[in-house]
């Protein structure tokens, strides 16, 4: 954290002495970086940019910031928040939001239709119950009397939204909204528009391994966007996506996670089972423009599997997948065949072969 907020200063420092100097920020391309919604931002854009495009950058932490203050339902870091304070309210009365929070949380329901329930905006009982900070500093799992009891709290059907009013009610008590798995995604899609808006393209926006590609590379060729080796530190990578203008988001096992007498608890709860996934799968990543949708997406199909995640992909339009699973294999969909390439030979990409009924 120390060391993060070191390295903001520096960058601060750097656009100040930058401005003071009375010119223009000539380097490109050129990387801006701050920490918020619990992971590293990096916005790279390419070309010159003026002191009122630094303005923008920073305009632009600052929401990510605003978001993390409004929306975080991480209870060992905020006490209050505004969906803290939703949450807090289930069972007992509707609560008028701000217009994003609404709309991110309408957002939710949404996808939560969408992927039958498998992303599940209002899993903050179950994922609460899970959160990683206490399960290490409990040593232990959550009783199967509290994760019953939580699931039983997760019914997108017990969400009333009044569009009029701009009010949600959870009308169960206990239940809760958790906008984690879609935050980040929604926050790029923000940067995303207002850097497109103040004409500040072509970019790249990284929300901690959530990337939106945004316009076209300056010498006319496809972004190169790495997919992240889950067996490495971070930024060692199993090969990378040839792309356009495009969202590319990645969630996996290896993310947030703890080991507790030997075996490996992560943060993306299957609402079917109340456990943290279990399948062969290591990592889902989903490239599709919206990137709110890419990040729903690569929660829900990781938590789907292989089987279904691949057939319920396939229906989706303009939505590609690559599966990456705890054997080192990959799986594409059709379309990424050619924009894939394998850069790391300890994977193989496979053919995705149905299994037989
Ligand atoms: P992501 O890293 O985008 O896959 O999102 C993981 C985060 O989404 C977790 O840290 C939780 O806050 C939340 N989450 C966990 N399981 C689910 C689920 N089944 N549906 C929706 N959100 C979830
Ligand atoms: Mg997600």
């Amino acid at each position: 954290m120390r060391v993060l907020k070191i390295y903001k200063t520096l960058w601060l420092l750097l656009i100040a002495i930058l401005l003071i100097n009375g010119c223009t920020i000539s380097n490109s391309p050129q990387q801006f970086t701050d920490f918020a919604l619990g992971t590293i931002i990096s916005i790279t854009t390419y070309g010159n940019l003026s002191r009122t495009d630094t303005n923008v950058i920073n305009d632009l932490f600052q929401y990510a910031h605003d978001v993390e203050m409004r929306m975080s339902t991480t209870v060992s870091d905020y006490t209050e928040t505004e969906i803290l304070n939703l949450n807090n309210n289930a069972g007992i009365q509707p609560v008028s939001l701000m217009p994003d929070t609404f709309r991110i949380i309408k957002d939710g329901i949404a996808y939560t239709r969408l992927t039958n329930g498998a992303f599940n905006i209002v899993i903050w009982p179950l994922s609460s119950v899970w959160d990683i900070k206490q399960l290490e500093q409990n040593n232990a799992i959550p009783s199967a009397h509290a994760i019953q009891t939580a699931q039983s709290r997760i019914n997108v059907s017990d969400v009333i939204v009044d569009d009029a009013r701009s009010t949600i009610f959870l009308t169960e008590t206990g239940m809760g909204v958790d906008v984690g798995g879609i935050a980040k995604g929604w926050v790029a899609d923000h940067i995303a528009t207002m850097l497109s808006e103040a004409a500040v393209t072509p970019a790249i926006i990284d929300i901690g391994g959530n990337i939106r590609a945004l316009g076209t590379k300056p010498n006319g060729e496809r972004w190169k966007i790495g997919i992240q080796d889950p067996y490495s530190s971070h930024g060692e990578t199993v090969g990378f996506v040839a792309v356009g203008d495009i969202s590319i988001v990645t969630s996996g096992d290896y993310e947030r996670f703890t080991e507790i007498n030997g075996v490996h608890y992560h943060h993306i709860i299957d609402p079917v089972t109340g456990y943290p996934t279990a399948n062969n799968l290591k990592s889902v990543t989903i490239i599709t423009k919206d990137g709110t949708l890419a990040d729903a997406l690569s929660t829900a199909v990781y938590i789907m599997g292989l089987e279904v995640g691949y057939q319920f992909v396939r229906a989706q339009p303009h939505v590609e997948a690559l599966f990456l699973t705890q054997d080192r294999e990959i799986i594409v969909t059709p379309a990424l065949k050619d924009m894939f390439h394998l850069t790391n030979d300890a994977f193989t990409v496979v053919e995705y072969q149905p299994r037989s009924q």
